[in-house]
């Protein structure tokens, strides 16, 4: 007799975790409150090109290689164009944004800390807060700064440098995605979990969890502490005082030109005069994304959630791209993706609840990107190891 287990939400972390639960013989059964399974991650494959809700891309680690394996996704490499990253500094995109004076000053920096003995995160300390100690003004505001805002949409005076830091573990591969998008991942892990007998039902939520009953929580944090909270109360606690940001994503299919800056993207330090947090370049990154030339612009979504498309478009979007670039040309087409409730913010609180797993009873397991890891990678390991803490 297969052992039956709930797994609940079916996005990234639930269906990865279904997965691997279905491969150690569990009868698994997967509810999602959303009308298909994905959660945030779903590809829009609109006339324009691939529009991305949410990741546009992963890191190829051996786990994440072998599970696209598994289930029959190819992943593309970046085109070469990508390796140009950019960070805006002076009005202008740079490809490293600090002076020799700032450089020289940052290395001479990190030599002292690591002579101290002394460049490890501290207790309490922030990303700007270690950075200003550790690398130095320079290097951390205008450059680490911009990058930790790009992934965590976050700024660093709100991130734990333990918290990102130790996130960043394990992270090794270049990065990769599917030709047709990263929905390709969910449409086909759906598809293969029903091959191996996985029910998966949209739009049911769960209210509830019956104590005994083998079930994975795989839900964003402030459900996933509502759930947790009779069953693992220090847990839900700890959960339910991460905060999530917000954020705003623009997709915009503009006329292709011979002197498009051509690169990954670029980062927006704050204080450099852009709302943007950053731009992709989709259509230079991955092959296939659009025959115009495809660019997400990532906003920060406070106070921003009931503004018009237009208005974000017109405002905010245009705008910087004007500061960028000088083009003033409207776009094709523009996708707006709104999330009020976007990623978790990687303070201390998030490292709390990673403390806490332990304490869960062995019938209950938790899997998700508010457990002290983010990408969508790392949440495969991270729904492997919650199949396997589950006690079947
Ligand atoms: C704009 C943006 C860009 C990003 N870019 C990248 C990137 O480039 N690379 C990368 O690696 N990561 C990126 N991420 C992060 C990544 O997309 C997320 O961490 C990941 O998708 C989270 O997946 P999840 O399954 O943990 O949660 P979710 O996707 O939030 O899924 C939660 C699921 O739980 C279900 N649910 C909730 N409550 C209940 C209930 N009571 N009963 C039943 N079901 C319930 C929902 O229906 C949903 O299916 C990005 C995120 C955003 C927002």
């Amino acid at each position: 007799m297969k052992k039956p287990v709930l797994v609940v939400g079916a996005g990234l972390s639930g269906l990865s975790a279904a997965w691997y639960l279905a491969n150690r013989g569990a009868a698994v059964r997967v509810v999602c409150a959303d009308a298909d399974p994905g959660g945030l991650i779903h590809t829009r494959r609109m006339d324009e090109g691939l529009v991305e809700t949410a990741a546009n891309s992963l890191v190829v680690t051996a786990r994440a290689r072998a599970l696209c394996a598994a289930i029959g996704v190819e992943l593309c490499e970046p085109q070469k164009d990508s390796k140009r990253r950019f960070v805006f500094r002076d009005l202008r995109p740079r490809r490293w944004p600090l002076t020799m004076t700032e450089s020289l000053g940052g290395a001479a920096s990190v030599a002292w800390a690591l002579a101290r003995r002394a460049a490890k995160p501290r207790d309490g300390e922030t990303v700007s807060v270690w950075g200003h100690r550790v690398i130095g003004r320079a290097m951390t505001d205008r450059l680490i700064a911009p990058v930790l805002q790009g992934i965590y949409a976050a700024p660093a005076d709100r991130l734990s440098a333990r918290a990102v830091f130790g996130s960043r573990k394990g992270r090794k591969g270049g990065v990769g995605a599917p030709r047709s998008g990263m929905g390709e991942i969910i449409e086909r892990l759906a598809d293969r979990l029903k091959d191996k007998g996985v029910s998966i039902e949209c739009g049911v939520r769960v209210a509830a969890l019956t104590s005994g009953e083998p079930a994975v929580v795989c839900t964003a944090a402030p459900e996933a502490a509502r759930l947790l909270a009779p069953h693992a109360p220090e847990l839900a606690r700890a959960v339910s005082a991460i905060e999530l940001s917000s954020a705003i994503s623009v997709t915009a299919f503009f006329e292709p030109r011979p002197d498009d800056l051509r690169g990954f993207g670029v980062l927006f330090p704050r204080g450099a005069g852009v709302d943007a947090l950053g731009v992709l370049f989709n259509s230079d990154i991955f092959p296939g994304r659009s025959a115009l030339r495809s660019e997400t612009w990532i906003l920060a979504g406070a106070g921003r959630q009931h503004e018009t498309d237009e208005a974000i478009l017109a405002d905010h979007v245009l705008p910087d791209r004007q500061l960028l670039s000088g083009r003033t040309d409207r776009p094709v087409a523009a996708y707006v993706t709104r999330w009020a409730q976007a990623i978790p913010i990687y303070d201390d609180a998030v490292l709390a609840a990673g403390a806490l797993v332990g304490t869960l009873p062995p019938w209950l397991s938790v899997a998700g990107n508010y457990l002290g890891r983010i990408g969508a990678s790392s949440l495969f390991d991270v729904a492997a190891e919650a199949a396997e803490r589950l006690a079947l």
